[in-house]
């Protein structure tokens, strides 16, 4: 059994202060896109089969703080490679995980500028893999794709839910230029002509018209022109709120449904045809050490749960738990993670294992738990996932080892001439039993020496009529009765 524990305590509080998103969206530089460009130009094309299936083993590297905090949890980094393989399904690119996550603890390289990046992209890369690092600062952007690091890096802030980042630079890592390329650095608006713009822009400004679109921009007839290279909002058709003037004056608007645009994140979802097989192309040539002939996916079909132990909102008895369920076909490991809120930020703990159960010990008394788990394998991380699920762990009393309640003492009141009778259960850990006046003066006392008995008699001729206490000893606690003696 392969089993891992992390406490993400840490991880929770760095999320929540990098949870602000870079302002500069992308890092990749204007010279790596336009020595992309020149190179498939340059490039002969490769026939290949447009839809057959490419698989490409990716490495994601977590990297957190000198002291192994911040990592992304583990959780986001399978949704955020579940997402990227639903963004690159229509070019038949998708990723898969030969080896396991590398967790890297330096606090430089979790947050760094472009030479820090380098290095660590240097020292920690795989060979004939796609190395891809997640940190929390990757010098100042969402991401970018260094050349010479050849590999992309990867806010933790910018791979959520929802967003393209990781499909972005990855596009980068394969060759293609931002739709807008050539107007890096400049902020486009129509208070200027187009020539005068095109002073400042590095490549012909691509018009609306597509006379000589491979010539143009990022080189791809199927990308519509597009001037804004900061962060945009689209309308409902996804295209661009600013309207764009071309040397022809012929006006549009950029279309924010590529993945390589600078849109806002919920804009965007997808490659143009061209770019797919660029990308291909790229893979079929460069980046041929990459490809991995006979992959034979597995993917997680059934994504029901069946016999959840504990039960669903149930309470357990004491401070040691096994969460428990059927195992999912094609899992090949199980992400359990458990805390003590909804969001899984209070108390988190994350659990891996290849078995479908975990065992987990020291839970406190008297407290509700949250827990989830995801099925996954190394082609399949989106996976099986339950609902988060409840249990609570029932208060333990203070441990007097025999019931108050189990106790019977009578007759009471009682006379002078009668027996008084204490009955308890058997091998409740009474010591010794005394009657006492109410100054806590001891006047009966009686040792319980055999531990099977189940009652005790005592003569209470010595009591004169009045209130007493009657004490039961055990080995760790007191408890006293109020007899009445007549
Ligand atoms: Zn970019």
């Amino acid at each position: 059994m392969k089993l891992f524990s992390f406490s993400f305590f840490l991880v929770f509080i760095s999320i929540n202060l990098v949870a602000q998103k870079p302002s500069s969206y992308c890092g990749t530089s204007v010279e790596t896109q336009a020595f992309m460009i020149e190179q498939s130009r340059k490039t002969s094309k490769v026939i290949t089969d447009s839809r057959a299936p490419i698989f490409i083993p990716m490495q994601v590297h977590s990297v957190g703080s000198d002291v192994g905090g911040g990592h992304f949890r583990l959780h986001y980094i399978y949704d955020a490679l579940c997402n990227l393989n639903k963004d690159y399904a229509p070019s038949g690119i998708q990723f898969f995980l030969e080896n396991d996550i590398n967790y890297i603890n330096s606090s430089s390289w979790n947050t760094h500028e472009y030479d820090a990046g380098e290095e660590m992209m240097r020292k920690n890369n795989k060979a004939n893999v796609a190395n891809s690092y997640i940190v929390a600062d990757p010098a100042g952007n969402c991401g970018y794709f260094s050349p010479r690091g050849n590999a992309v890096a990867l806010a933790k802030s910018c791979i959520g839910d929802g967003d393209h980042t990781w499909a972005h630079e990855m596009g980068h890592f394969f060759s293609l230029p931002h739709t807008f390329f050539g107007w890096e650095g400049i902020r486009y608006d129509q208070s200027k002509t187009i020539n005068e713009w095109q002073r400042q822009v590095f490549t012909t400004i691509e018009q609306k018209q597509r006379a000589n679109c491979n010539n143009q921009a990022d080189g791809y007839c199927d990308t519509p022109p597009d001037y804004l290279s900061y962060r945009w909002e689209c309308d409902r058709s996804n295209n661009s709120i600013v309207q764009h003037k071309d040397v022809n004056d012929s006006t549009f608007y950029a279309d924010g449904s590529l993945f390589m645009s600078y849109s806002n994140d919920h804009c965007s979802s997808r490659f143009a045809e061209d770019q797919m097989e660029g990308m291909r192309q790229n893979i079929a040539g460069s980046r041929s050490n990459l490809i991995r002939n006979n992959v034979i996916p597995v993917y997680i079909s059934n994504l029901n749960y069946n016999n959840i132990l504990p039960v669903d909102s149930g309470n357990i008895k004491g401070k040691n738990v096994t969460l428990t369920w059927d195992p999912i076909p094609g899992a090949s490991r199980y992400i359990i993670d458990i805390a003590r809120n909804t969001s899984f930020g209070l108390y988190p703990q994350q659990f891996i294992t290849s078995d479908n159960f975990v065992k987990i010990d020291s839970l406190n008394a008297g407290t509700r738990y949250f827990w989830k788990v995801r099925a996954v394998n190394n082609y399949d991380f989106c996976g099986a996932k339950t609902k988060t699920l409840t249990f609570k762990t029932e208060t333990i009393t203070a441990t007097n080892n025999f019931e108050s309640s189990t106790l019977n003492v009578y007759p009471n009141p009682i006379q002078q001439n009668e027996l008084l009778m204490i009955s308890y259960e058997r091998n409740s850990d009474i010591k010794k039993i005394s009657i006492s006046n109410l100054n806590n003066q001891s006047i009966i006392e009686q040792e319980i020496t055999d531990s099977n008995s189940e009652f005790t008699k005592l003569d209470v001729k010595k009591l004169l009529p009045g209130i007493y206490k009657l004490n039961i000893h055990s080995s760790t606690s007191l408890i006293s009765k109020k007899i009445i003696v007549q």
